[in-house]
């Protein structure tokens, strides 16, 4: 049997049912799993995208230096 999701979350892997669906990076993910890939903090509101990662402002930032 096959199962069909519209979208998975890039996070958790795990389907994404709830209307708290984020496009971020081209990638789909839960609200509550955009996380900094650095440093793990939560992304609420603001994600900044630099090679298919979400990071927070201060791990972008010093991406760039
Ligand atoms: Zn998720
Ligand atoms: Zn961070």
């Amino acid at each position: 049997m096959l199962l069909f999701f519209s979208e998975v979350c890039a996070g958790c892997e795990s389907p994404i049912a709830d209307r708290f669906l984020l496009r971020v990076n081209e990638l789909s993910w839960h609200e509550t799993c955009v996380k900094c890939a650095v440093c793990r903090s939560a992304l609420s509101g603001t994600c900044y995208c630099r090679d298919r990662l979400c990071l927070c402002y201060t791990r972008y930032v010093y991406l760039l230096l």
